[in-house]
């Protein structure tokens, strides 16, 4: 006998499994797909220990009969697909036939279901692929899905998975998508009897958002009306600078009504913003495609999440010159009254910059220590400001090329970090005029405590403020005026950063990448426009901090020119 064997058909289903089911959040994703698809109103998500011990999914759709529900457990078994042609045509989400298969391998599953015609519902329990039992039971009409013990026999895969708040984070993450992708269902998700996000089913993208998120900052998104170029028609909602944030998360895909991942798409998003926001801050946009499926690959990626596309560069271009266009124009009006300039139109509208850059007011809270000069910069020579970006200055030492945002990023850095506290010392604190509430979104709620400590040793004061609703009361008096009014915003990165970063472990790190964001929040928006003021400040500054030629993101802050490589270089 040949040494080479088949495996066992359960080895196999169990390999598959593993591509199809990374983690409870792939679950959850795969079953609400099968509650859309069969036309579900309303979908409910519960889920307990990050999903590790139990995943319900409940939905309202058309059910299954008996036999659907045997055959739909099987490997490779769809409703959806008739022949393989359909694959390119397919309008449902589903349609492998893989994803029952692989979450009955690898956990304790029981389905309820029943259809609209039939008077009773009937239960069919597996556990590792093996069917216990199927009997009659009472259930309303549609389907219910409990998996628990996900990973039961598959240890390893169930050793990398991380703590419940992550894992509930990635949950959500994948519920958010479709919920906005689809805003007439209800959808509920419920983490340890704790809700999580609630939406009402009232159609409308942002209706939905707002159910996600917040509902005043509905009003912070314009409209991209549909326009169709090579046969993508592009729409969806582009949040103003109000709503930006310090990562990516905040801006979903959809192609033909499934939320979906496109690194070159999301680039192309963002130089669709590259006017509105400095480098740093990422739009909250949400961006629907709609295009004929034989443009379409989906099916490359196990789990549905990345989706080719023919024509990629072409259909990017038109999306960024799309936003582009429809983005209010930098310091021209904004659609909303209630919108706050952008940074880049602040400094226009506000030529002496005074708001902006503060020299005065920073000066006295920020007491100068103003000891070594790094170069003998002497106020009298002149600094040249090009291309809205570089200063140009004379020292007795060479020539300077300074990226005045890099400068202004190190320079509020060191006074930062100079200034804000770990826990050691209590340091002074500026009280709101008015305290200010913020909402945590779905994801944040559940680490308030933790975040509500982070937020204190950084020198905030927050405190409870309803259940899913912090209250802002002080902030450090290091940040300056300038962030002092923009304390929402700041804040909101600031936790965005402590989720994004998954922390507790090293506060330390934690708190210099919560001074870069400050600092880089603060800085002079990359093309602005400084007055001699100004440029003489920064520069005074840069040279009075310890000289560092890096910004706090490691971009060079300055070349030097020393006169003796100018006159080499033209040879005198
Ligand atoms: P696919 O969704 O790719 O068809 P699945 O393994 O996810 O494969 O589901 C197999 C089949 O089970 C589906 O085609 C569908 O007919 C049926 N099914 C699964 N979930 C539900 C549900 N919630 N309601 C009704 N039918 C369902
Ligand atoms: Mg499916």
């Amino acid at each position: 006998m040949g040494k080479i064997k088949s495996l066992p058909r359960q080895v196999v289903d169990k390999i598959a499994a593993g591509e199809v089911i990374e983690r409870p959040a792939s679950a959850v994703k795969e079953l609400m797909e099968n509650s859309i698809d069969a036309g579900a109103s309303s979908i409910d998500v519960y889920f307990t220990d990050g999903g590790r011990e139990k995943i319900l999914v409940i939905d309202d759709g058309e059910g299954m009969t008996p036999e659907d529900m045997e055959m739909a457990i099987q490997s490779h078994t769809t409703s959806k697909l008739v022949e393989i042609n359909d694959l390119w045509r397919l309008s449902s989400l589903g349609f492998r036939g893989e994803a029952l298969a692989s979450i009955v391998s690898i956990a304790r599953v029981s389905i309820l279901s029943r259809t609209h015609h039939s008077a009773t519902g009937m239960r069919l329990r597996v556990e590792g692929g093996e069917v216990q039992e199927l009997e009659a039971a009472g259930a309303p009409p549609g389907t219910s899905v409990e998996v628990r013990d996900l990973f039961f026999n598959t240890p390893a895969r169930r050793k990398f998975l991380h703590d419940h708040n992550r894992e509930s984070g990635f949950i959500l993450q994948q519920i958010i998508p479709l919920a906005l992708a689809h805003p007439h269902l209800k959808i509920r998700a419920v983490h340890n009897n704790k809700q999580l996000l609630r939406t009402s089913g009232r159609g409308e993208v942002l209706n939905a958002w707002g159910d996600i998120f917040d509902h005043s900052g509905r009003e912070h998104f314009v409209t991209l009306e549909p326009v169709e170029k090579n046969y993508v028609t592009m729409e969806g909602f582009l949040g103003l600078p109000p709503l930006a944030r310090s990562t990516g998360r905040g801006i979903y895909l959809f192609v033909n009504g499934r939320p979906f991942y496109n690194r070159q798409l999301i680039q192309a998003v963002l130089r669709g913003y590259e006017e509105m926001l400095p480098p740093g801050r990422y739009p909250q946009a949400l961006i629907f495609l709609r295009l004929n499926p034989i443009h379409l690959d989906i099916n490359v990626h196990p789990t549905k999440r990345e989706v080719s596309f023919s024509q990629l560069p072409a259909l990017a271009q038109n999306l960024t010159e799309l936003i582009a266009q429809t983005l209010p124009r930098q310091g021209g009006p904004l659609p909303s009254q209630n919108t706050a300039p952008s940074r880049s139109s602040r400094v226009q509208e506000d030529p002496g910059g005074q708001d902006l850059f503060t020299p005065t007011l920073e000066k006295q809270e920020a007491p100068e220590e103003k000891t070594r000069s790094e170069s003998s910069y002497s106020p009298l020579h002149q600094i040249f400001q090009v291309h809205q970006a570089y200063l140009l200055v004379e020292t007795a030492g060479g020539l300077y090329i300074i990226d005045q945002h890099a400068a202004h990023e190190r320079i509020l850095y060191n006074r930062l970090a100079g200034e804000m506290p770990g826990q050691e010392k209590k340091q002074s604190r500026k009280n709101l005029l008015t305290p200010l509430p913020f909402n945590l979104d779905p994801t944040q709620e559940q680490e308030k405590e933790k975040i509500k400590d982070y937020l204190t040793r950084l020198n905030f004061q927050v405190e409870d403020f309803g259940p899913r609703d912090l209250l802002l009361r002080a902030v450090p008096l290091s940040l300056g005026p300038y962030l002092q009014e923009r304390a929402g915003e700041v804040v909101r990165d600031l936790i965005e950063l402590f989720t994004e970063e998954q922390r507790e472990k090293d506060f330390l790190a934690l708190k210099k990448k919560a001074l870069q964001t400050m600092a880089c929040h603060r800085a002079v928006k990359f093309g602005g426009e400084l007055s001699s003021e100004e440029r003489k400040r920064l520069v005074e500054d840069l040279f009075a901090t310890e000289p560092n030629s890096t910004c706090p993101h490691g971009r060079p802050v300055f070349k030097k020119f020393s006169w003796s490589e100018l006159e080499k270089m033209f040879n005198r």
